[in-house]
């Protein structure tokens, strides 16, 4: 099929991806191949900056799934990928990470087209995925055991081995780095994987699963498995798998969890959240409002840790918002491959639409709604990035994830007000604060509910550092060590001396 692609779509793209997509490779890969879809149901690719359909795929049927995990079982229970010497899964991996950063101009272009975001920050993503790889290669000759002090007669030890079968279920915003938030710790640890990749979002997966191909993770080791909810919900109710990870909506990864205590599947879930932005009077206030656009404008606001909700003294509210909207009016919405663009659309118009009816609601409970920008002169599923104020706590656009640029600002009298609306949320993922007292600082992230404080920045993101959150955010850690923690299962080995 010849890809529908829009004039400035075409102009940018390399030689290298524009060939790729004139026919690429979105059959599921089980066992080291790329396969027919046993279904009939066919997936649109749309690209979201200008609503054109780039090509189609047929999403893995549930049969095609159990093929995926069956293969996945097998590498694991023979010992392929497991029983490899740790510095062998260590060289395979940093090749994978050598062959992405190589071909990382044809990926980065394929994510801004597939995800709708700016070059800028489909690079960065692809940067992002590289190094979490690289990361997790390191583990693979890093994870200990210990030897235990028990009774004299014997000689005890506790080791780390890996789980068995893990699968991931991932979602359109970051999808490569969410991937490999996944699976690079678990091949690092010996497990084999199975991914489901959103069906909005399956092209670098594809590309993905060729690098594995080529830097030798041996057939079966990895397998994905391209499709909509249904293909997930497949996933989650196959039996083989000893783990899932998942990343998505909080109703989604109840259903996960759900299907998951049929089969005693361990689960970790990355939910979403509505995280606080707290701005103290005595910060320094050029430097928050970059963090807070940062945090909220970046992705177009369709990111988990969306800094979405500002809670700002009241005595500085009304210049630092002025100065907000100043300095997003500076922003330019448009197309990812534009390179002008530093705002791109949302991933489909389903987002816009609830996106905008969120919007329709905060207006209808009487809070002010200030749009920065004019939509662009394109078809694509462009918002305006939109600040709300006179919200209260209550209103459903401070209750609930809007995933999109939409910045709900709160005003507080004193320390203990900002907390309290701070943690009113159902919530809990991350969370910033603004001052330059270090006391207040501290007592303020001591009592924050979330699973990561940011100090005078915000959204940082490093291999080393865990993520995850607390309350209807999910539970479990990604990244860091603690995500060996998750793929790998103690194993007591005690001799009779
Ligand atoms: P979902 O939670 O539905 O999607 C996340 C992943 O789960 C996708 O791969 C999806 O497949 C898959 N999935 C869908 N249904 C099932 C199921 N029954 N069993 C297993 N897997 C399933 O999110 P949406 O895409 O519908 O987005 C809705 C909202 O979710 C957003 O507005 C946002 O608030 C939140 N969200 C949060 C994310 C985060 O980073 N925490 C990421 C994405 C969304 P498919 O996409 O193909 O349907």
């Amino acid at each position: 099929m010849t890809a529908h692609l829009a004039p400035v779509v075409r102009d940018a793209l390399l030689p290298t991806t524009h060939s790729w997509l004139e026919k690429p490779p979105l059959e599921p890969f089980i066992d080291g191949a790329f396969r027919a879809a046993r279904s009939e149901d066919r997936i649109a690719v749309v690209d979201p900056g200008s609503g054109l359909t780039v090509t189609e795929f047929t999403a893995a049927s549930a049969q095609d799934v159990e093929d995926a995990v069956s293969a996945a079982r097998t590498a694991f229970d023979d010992g392929r990928w497991s029983e490899l010497d740790p510095e062998i899964r260590e060289e395979k991996l940093r090749r994978l990470a050598d062959l992405l950063e190589a071909d990382a101009d044809t990926v980065t272009q394929l994510e801004a087209l597939d995800t709708g975001k700016p070059l800028a920050e489909a690079r960065l993503d692809i940067r992002e995925a590289v190094a979490v790889l690289r990361y997790y290669a390191g583990w693979a000759t890093k994870v200990e055991g210990s030897v235990i002090p028990a009774p004299r007669r014997f000689y005890a030890t506790a080791t780390r081995e890996p789980i068995g079968v893990c699968a991931a279920i991932t979602p359109w915003n970051y999808p490569l780095p969410i991937l490999m938030y996944k699976l690079a710790p678990a091949l690092a640890c010996g497990n084999t994987f199975v991914a489901k990749p959103s069906e909005q979002t399956v092209l670098s997966t594809a590309y993905f699963a060729q690098l594995c191909a080529a830097a030798g993770i041996p057939d079966g080791v990895v397998n994905i498995v391209p499709g909509a909810g249904a293909t997930g919900a497949a996933l989650t109710s196959t039996p083989g798998i000893d783990k899932i990870a998942f990343t998505g909506s909080t109703r989604t990864g109840q259903a996960v969890m759900r299907a998951a205590a049929d089969t005693l599947t361990k689960v970790t879930l990355e939910l979403g959240g509505k995280s606080p932005q707290l701005v103290f009077a005595d910060a320094d206030l050029d430097a928050a409002i970059d963090g807070v656009m940062g945090g909220i404008w970046t992705n177009a606001g369709q990111v988990c840790i969306a800094g979405s909700r500002l809670i700002i003294d009241r005595r500085i509210h009304d210049d630092f918002v002025a100065e907000l909207l100043n300095r997003t009016r500076q922003l330019t919405l448009g197309h990812g491959l534009a390179s002008a663009t530093t705002l791109g659309p949302l991933i489909s118009s389903t987002q816009r639409d609830r996106v905008t009816s969120l919007l329709e609601q905060a207006a209808t409970e009487n809070a002010d709604i200030q749009t920065a920008s004019a939509l662009p002169d394109a078809d694509g599923f462009f918002v305006s990035p939109t600040v709300v104020t006179g919200v209260r706590p209550g209103h459903t656009i401070e209750r609930e994830e809007v995933f999109g640029p939409v910045l709900s600002v709160l005003a507080f009298d004193g320390e203990d007000e900002a907390l309290r609306l701070a943690n009113s949320s159902a919530y809990g993922l991350a969370s910033s604060v603004w001052s330059k007292d270090a006391s207040r600082v501290h007592r303020v992230a001591r009592r924050l509910q979330a699973g990561t404080v940011w100090v005078n920045t915000y959204g940082v993101f490093h291999p080393t550092l865990p993520f995850g959150g607390v309350k209807a955010s999910g539970f479990g850690r990604e990244l860091g060590s603690a995500a060996v923690d998750h793929y790998t299962e103690l194993k007591t080995t005690v001799i009779d001396l």
